[in-house]
């Protein structure tokens, strides 16, 4: 069975409306909050700025690390939920639409309309997406870039691979490296990230 997107949707859609009294969502094993857009972008992008030109790329890196720690910790909390194995693991045939399932659960998260390209098992994942808020939020309050912006999802797309093809967890993160030659943030119609081995 292929993975069904919108039934996970729906899932986080109905589980969201569960809210401790501090706003936290308890959600897929992991603890969720809505949160504004503008404001994680600025806490990103002020950081780059403050760094200046010549600590631009040791910036990039370190919010792509914090990213891709995150989203390993995350998603390993996810794939061991109850909520992932009552409605993901029935979809799963073999172990690729693992990944699937975590594009669908981020996107359910509205991280973006993220779309697998391809999937080379062990070695290559390409994603691309058309409407990213980094890339929308840079445009909107910092202008065009010189190279991609969407930090969070680069992170995140590195941990989709150490989550299955690195070593067991906890030991796996880094294992993969994200990098984005397309980037709505520099002009081009969408963003790509290329996933390969570090
Ligand atoms: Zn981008």
């Amino acid at each position: 069975m292929a993975i069904d997107g919108s039934k996970i949707i729906h899932a986080v859609m109905e589980g969201s409306r569960i809210r401790e009294s501090k706003g936290i969502i308890p959600l897929f094993g992991v603890y969720l909050s809505l949160f504004s857009v503008h404001y994680y972008n600025r806490l990103s992008f002020d950081f780059e700025r403050k760094l200046g030109p010549a600590r631009r790329a040791e910036a990039a890196s370190l919010l792509v690390k914090a990213a891709q720690e995150c989203g390993y910790a995350t998603f390993q909390g996810i794939r061991n939920s109850w909520e992932w194995g009552e409605i993901v693991e029935p979809m799963i045939d073999r172990k690729e639409d693992q990944i699937r399932g975590f594009v669908a659960v981020a996107v359910a998260f509205g991280w973006g309309d993220l779309k697998i390209q391809e999937l080379v098992p062990e070695e290559f994942l390409g994603i691309r997406v058309d409407d990213s808020y980094e890339a929308r939020g840079h445009i909107a309050h910092y202008g065009i870039a010189e190279t991609g912006k969407c930090y969070m999802l680069s992170g995140v797309a590195g941990a989709f691979m150490d989550l299955l093809y690195g070593e067991d967890y906890p030991d796996g993160p880094f294992t993969f490296r994200a990098e984005e030659p397309h980037c709505r943030a520099k002009g081009d119609d969408y963003c790509e990230f290329a996933v390969r081995r570090s």
